[in-house]
């Protein structure tokens, strides 16, 4: 799976794919990350890439020129995602879903944003990482690009650990536990600790159950329509 960053500031991504699993996982060449400068293709000649808001506003926003040449480099079979407090909620099964593409480009803005015109002719999709601004586009991407790179084959160890994980079936996974047995007083459930399977996975169950309507009502009412999850 190939990223490309097309980012003013590829020094504020390059240290993520340099320790732990994704840079693992870039040695084993199951991604490969491309970076692209707009400023590089800035015809100003003080490299200029950004200007002030037709009709007025505060702020500059990125302009059309440099970006657009930049992202006409890169080749038709990619998929251009661009992430803003405009987009769409970016999702657990938007990774799994792009996690198949083979080549995907996130185009990071800064300062107030990036020209519309750019956006309507290249986005194949817009996202938002939640109800915040930002000041670029770099964390957004890196956030996706994270879990979208989790998603690709032979990035995790166990990949067995990707079913049991929160947002699968709309459920949070259950509160786990590692030792000691005893910490401060506090214990682990003693059922963890009886080594039966079929009696863990109905305790996991539950307490799935539970968090998802502790933390997540919104997703409880989605999953309590799933009966199964009570007959386990
Ligand atoms: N003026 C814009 C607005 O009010 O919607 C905000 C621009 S923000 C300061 C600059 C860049 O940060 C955006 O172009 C986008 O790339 C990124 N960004 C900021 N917040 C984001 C969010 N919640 N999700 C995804 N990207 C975001």
């Amino acid at each position: 799976m190939n990223f490309t960053f097309v980012t003013l500031f590829p020094n504020l991504i390059y240290p993520y794919f340099e320790d732990s699993i994704l840079s693992r996982a870039k040695e084993n060449k199951a991604i490969r990350i491309n970076y692209i400068n707009p400023r590089d293709f800035s015809l100003d000649k003080h490299k200029k890439t950004d200007d002030y808001k037709a009709g007025g506003g505060a702020g500059l926003l990125m302009s059309a020129q440099p970006l657009s040449d930049a992202l006409k480099t890169v080749g038709k079979e990619a998929y251009f995602i661009f992430p803003a407090p405009a987009g769409k909620s970016f999702l657990q099964n938007d990774a799994k879903r792009l996690s198949k593409k083979e080549h995907i480009v996130f185009v990071c803005g800064r300062y107030e944003g990036i020209d519309e015109r750019v956006i309507e002719t290249y986005a194949d999709e817009v996202f938002s990482v939640g109800d915040f601004v930002l000041t670029g586009g770099e964390l957004a991407s890196l956030c996706m690009c994270d879990a979208i790179s989790r998603m690709v084959d032979g990035v995790l160890g166990n990949e067995k650990s990707l079913l049991e994980e929160s947002f699968e079936d709309s459920l949070l996974e259950a509160p786990s536990f590692t030792k000691p047995n005893e910490y401060e007083n506090l214990t682990i459930p003693s059922d963890f600790l009886k080594g039966n399977h079929a009696i863990i996975s109905g305790l996991k169950n539950r307490m799935a159950y539970a968090k998802t309507c502790f933390h997540r009502p919104d997703l409880y009412k989605i999953v309590k329509n799933k009966r199964h999850y009570y007959e386990k």
